[in-house]
């Protein structure tokens, strides 16, 4: 989660919500979202943010990333953070220092107080019943749910805080098709530039032309690089405009 800015510190605890995966067969454990090598919360307790850079401090700081991070509109986290078809919702408040930005908050302590599952089965998109425990706990609808797993009242007694099934279900990730299309943008760019050549333009022309394929070849390589659909899709936005833009210059210099 990138979060910049800082705009503000508040005092009082704050409700907000944050992604989480919930991994373990035998002793289920929530942990912070696609990152398999931090250790989970102990989600039974509230937990104090530390700091894990050299020479720390109290977490959060203003000039660091540290602290618990959440914002308090469930359905902007897929844009904050990469969205998994696994994570689930966790309900959380912060407290002690919360610092806030542009896009949500970084407490001092978080206290979790319920887990919302996909509210869909992850393999027929039906309405989710049941919880399958695994290496990654998912939402399976009574169909598709197999052995050991468990319903609504089982999992909230087994975690300790409310389980229920009112997490949006996850958007498959339409990344490859979008990369695909703002590389298709800069081809067409190199097409506009072979017809603009054949007019042989002035100079100037051609180095404005040349440039505006370079920022469509740049917006195509961060297209496949980052990991917010919200951002890829700016990035579709403005390639679009360089290539109405250049179609309008090659207008312009065919007459
Ligand atoms: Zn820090
Ligand atoms: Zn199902």
């Amino acid at each position: 989660m990138s979060m910049t800015l800082p705009i503000d510190e508040i005092d009082e605890p704050l409700r907000a919500y944050k992604f989480a995966e919930v991994r373990g067969t035998t002793r289920p454990q929530v942990h912070p979202s696609g990152k398999f090598w931090r250790r989970a919360y102990d989600h039974r307790e509230p937990a104090t943010a530390v700091c894990h850079r050299r020479g720390g401090h109290a977490a959060p700081s203003v000039e660091c990333s540290c602290g618990f991070h959440a914002v308090t509109e469930m359905h902007t986290l897929p844009d904050v953070t990469e969205h998994h078809e696994h994570m689930v919702v966790l309900e959380v408040e912060l407290g002690g220092t919360v610092i806030e930005h542009e896009q949500g908050y970084r407490g001092e302590q978080q206290t979790v107080l319920a887990m919302r599952f996909p509210e869909t089965c992850t393999h027929c998109r039906r309405q989710a019943t049941h919880l399958q425990p695994g290496r990654v706990w998912r939402s399976v609808c009574t169909d598709c749910s197999g052995r050991r797993a468990v319903n609504r009242a089982d999992a909230t007694a087994i975690f300790g805080v409310d389980v229920s099934f009112t997490a949006p279900a996850p958007k498959k990730s339409q990344r490859v098709l979008e990369t695909v299309r703002g590389f298709s943008m800069v081809v067409l760019m190199m097409v506009c530039a072979m017809f603009a050549t054949k007019v042989s333009p002035p100079l100037a022309l051609v180095v404005v032309f040349g440039g505006m394929v370079a920022v469509s070849l740049g917006l195509a390589i961060a297209t496949a690089a980052s990991r917010l659909p919200r951002s890829r899709e700016s990035m579709f936005i403005l390639q679009s405009v360089t290539l109405f833009l250049s179609s309008m210059l090659l207008i312009a210099i065919g007459h």
